[in-house]
């Protein structure tokens, strides 16, 4: 039976850690780490992250600082808002949550944030810092996928892994993520012919395709670790993700959870962006960077 990589559970763990970080640290910097999130619109689904990221701040301690615009909002004033956010002393973290209204274009719009506080770690410049191995804000589902692997003593190095999905988002900073963890790397798309011949090669599995419950046993060997990055909503009701779970349960040495692996430690790794942002600003001792990849 595949080990569980708990994403809920360590979750929980490292956002003790998070608080005790900041309590810490308070005494130097003076102020509570802040984090922005703006919202243009009404997207239902968005609603629902940015409260989930604005509860998420509040266990631990970090300042919310939300900002709503409408779904009219003209891109100068969105510009606008990112500019006031990069110039407050208080905001450590920002975050421009997607998608869009139309009618915005937000490649000019992510550009605008400043590299040092995007919470996100998907600006051009940080994208630049990770491909060169240098210090920036990484992107939270990569990021939280190296800390669960490095939580249960997985260890890249050495190890052949393959990651299914090329998008900037995802699979583009895990393949560079466990590359520089010293993984021999293959990156699998949508025009990879015979996806079975690469992923069984794997002896660490990243599907981040976006196709529900598309690999199955026959996809990989097993003892084989498998990290489930999709999360869909199945017709009937509940989550399913990119692997069919109870094929690879049986035979993967590992497998993450949809709910409750991957998705809880995007979140976790937006507060680490923003604290250890907090920690940087201020030259506060940093007792998270195992949790830096
Ligand atoms: P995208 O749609 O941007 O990218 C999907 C990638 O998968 C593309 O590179 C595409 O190839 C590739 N792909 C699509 N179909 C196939 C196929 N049949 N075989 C091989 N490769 C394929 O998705 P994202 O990267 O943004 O997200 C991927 C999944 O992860 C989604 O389900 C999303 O909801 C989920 N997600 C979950 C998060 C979490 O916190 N748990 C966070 C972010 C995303 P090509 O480039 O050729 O089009």
């Amino acid at each position: 039976m595949a080990l569980r990589l708990d994403g809920k559970q360590l979750a929980a763990q490292l956002e003790v850690r998070l608080q005790l970080q900041i309590q810490k640290g308070m005494a130097a910097a003076g102020r509570s780490p802040g984090l922005a999130v703006l919202r243009i619109g009404d997207d239902p689904a968005s609603a629902v992250y940015v409260r989930n990221k604005e509860k998420a701040c509040a266990r631990i301690g970090v300042e919310s600082f939300g900002s709503h615009l409408p779904a009219h909002a003209s891109q100068q004033e969105v510009l606008t808002a990112i500019r006031q956010l990069n110039a407050d002393e208080r905001v450590d973290g920002i975050l421009l949550q997607l998608p869009l209204p139309e009618g915005l274009d937000e490649t000019p719009l992510l550009a605008e944030i400043d590299p040092n506080k995007d919470a996100d770690g998907l600006h051009t410049l940080n994208l630049g810092r990770l491909l060169k191995g240098e210090q920036g804000p990484r992107s939270c589902t990569p990021a939280g996928v190296m800390v669960m692997l490095r939580d249960q003593g997985i260890d890249p190095a050495g190890k052949r892994a393959v990651v299914v999905g090329r998008s900037i988002l995802v699979g583009q900073p895990m393949a560079l993520m466990l590359q520089a963890a010293n993984a021999t790397v293959t990156v699998a798309h949508s025009r990879t012919q015979d996806l079975k011949s690469i992923t069984r090669q794997a002896e660490i599995l990243v599907v981040a395709a976006g196709r529900p419950e598309m690999i199955g046993a026959d996809h990989i060997t097993p003892g084989c670790v498998v990290v489930d990055v999709g999360i869909h909503r199945r017709p009937e009701g509940g989550l399913c993700g990119d692997v069919r779970a109870e094929e690879l349960e049986p035979i993967a040495a590992a497998l993450s959870p949809v709910p409750g692996g991957v998705g809880p430690m995007t979140v976790t790794m937006l507060l680490v962006n923003t604290v250890v942002a907090w920690c940087r600003r201020h030259q506060v001792a940093l007792e998270l960077s195992d949790l830096v990849v």
